[in-house]
């Protein structure tokens, strides 16, 4: 079966780099696990609000620019934070980006602050 973004992912996506967007619609057609976009562009005051409350370490995050989507695992609806759901969404998003030839990096391969439902893409490629 296959999987489709919602009105509410879609509104997140506006302002997203066209190849990351691109890269997501294609992602949800193969995903194993469902998801849905939880941020996309982010202002400057919100990025400031994350890193007060201590969600995030960095003023010079990608999603400021656009580079960057955050999502969240699905199981019938509902959203679950449980890891293992975040390999196998991140397989299909890698998978897509590969197949469009779009550099992509995902947060949960950090080795630290390892960041599951984030994927940018790469500043060598999209600065
Ligand atoms: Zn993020």
């Amino acid at each position: 079966m296959s999987f489709r973004l919602s009105t509410r992912s879609r509104a997140r996506l506006q302002g997203v780099h066209p190849a990351l967007v691109g890269v997501i619609e294609a992602a949800i057609l193969t995903t194993p696990v469902d998801f849905m976009v939880t941020e996309g562009l982010r202002t400057p005051q919100r990025q400031a609000s994350l890193v007060r409350a201590g969600a995030s370490r960095t003023l010079n995050s990608r999603h400021l620019t656009g580079h960057a989507v955050d999502i969240a695992a699905l199981v019938d609806g509902a959203i679950r934070w449980d890891w293992p759901l975040y390999p196998r969404i991140a397989e299909a998003i890698k998978a897509a980006a590969k197949a469009r030839g779009v550099a992509l990096i995902w947060g949960g391969d950090w080795p630290r602050l390892r960041d599951g439902p984030h994927f940018e893409l790469d500043r060598k490629v999209y600065p």
